[in-house]
């Protein structure tokens, strides 16, 4: 539970600018528990800066952020000890998917999946156990010893998703998850993803997938120039009434 509330995430009024450039321009954002919604948008709208901010891995320079009823007003910078602890109960809370996977080439499958349990104080037979069952359920079981520089990309990337899952998040936030993988590699992480979303997780997924945005997602929210532009259901923003431009944009992603 999230302290009684039903929207794990809660953003408003959201600014973030690096130097000169405006890049979020007070977005407002909320995605209920067990929602999936896909973020689109063209190159340079923000996206990205939108995803990583909800984790603070960007600190964003005006707004509020509520994740899993934990708040942070980000006006006042986020050095302060209450803040940066709540930034820290946030990201316990919270898992992140990359596009470039970021696994530790040194360390297996299985510890890559398994390290933050440990990290976090869980028994090694114990956390081996999830590892494993986390493995399987991405359909890597039989990988468990090898090294990322032995896997492909899409193996690399659902063992990411593993790693993710161990930390039992509440929300997923999935940054391009599949911009990286040739397209032959793309489905088996789709399929994960599309697992996850029909067991109910909570996902928030940057994408250019346009199938799975159709028929995954509950939202899709297009973002342009650091504005939420569209903010609907993908029967609506896929159907003949969605507005020019966003019928402009996805004619270009074909
Ligand atoms: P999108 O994900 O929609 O492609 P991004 O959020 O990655 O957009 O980028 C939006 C804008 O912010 C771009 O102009 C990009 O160059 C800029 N930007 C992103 N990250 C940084 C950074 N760390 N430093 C400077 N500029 C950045």
């Amino acid at each position: 539970m999230n302290g009684g509330h039903s929207h794990t995430v809660r953003v408003r009024g959201l600014k973030k600018a690096f130097g000169a450039n405006q890049v979020l321009r007070g977005v407002d954002l909320e995605v209920r528990q067990g929602e999936v919604v896909v973020i689109m948008g063209p190159s340079g709208s923000g996206k990205t800066t939108l995803i990583r901010s909800l984790n603070f891995l960007e600190t964003p320079d005006d707004g509020h952020v509520e994740i899993c009823g934990i708040g942070v007003a980000c006006a006042g910078g986020t050095g302060d000890r209450a803040t940066r602890q709540a930034i820290q109960h946030i990201r316990r809370r919270t898992a992140m998917v990359f596009q470039s996977f970021n696994l530790f080439p040194h360390m297996t499958a299985l510890q890559n999946v398994i390290e933050g349990l440990l990290a976090k104080g869980v028994a090694r037979d114990a956390a081996i156990q999830t590892g494993m069952r986390l493995l399987d359920r991405v359909g890597l079981s039989e990988k468990a010893a090898q090294y990322p520089g032995k896997l492909s990309g899409g193996q690399k990337q659902r063992v990411a998703i593993a790693r993710a899952l161990a930390m039992a998040p509440e929300v997923i936030f999935f940054d391009e998850p599949t911009s990286a993988l040739d397209p032959e590699l793309r489905d088996d992480v789709l399929h994960v993803m599309r697992e996850l979303a029909a067991e109910g997780m909570t996902m928030l997924v940057v994408t250019h997938e346009t199938r799975f945005a159709r028929d995954a997602a509950d939202r899709i929210v297009f973002m342009e120039g650091g504005h939420i532009l569209a903010n609907c259901p993908p029967e609506e923003f896929f159907g003949d009434q969605a507005s020019e431009r966003c019928r402009q944009f996805l004619g270009r992603l074909g």
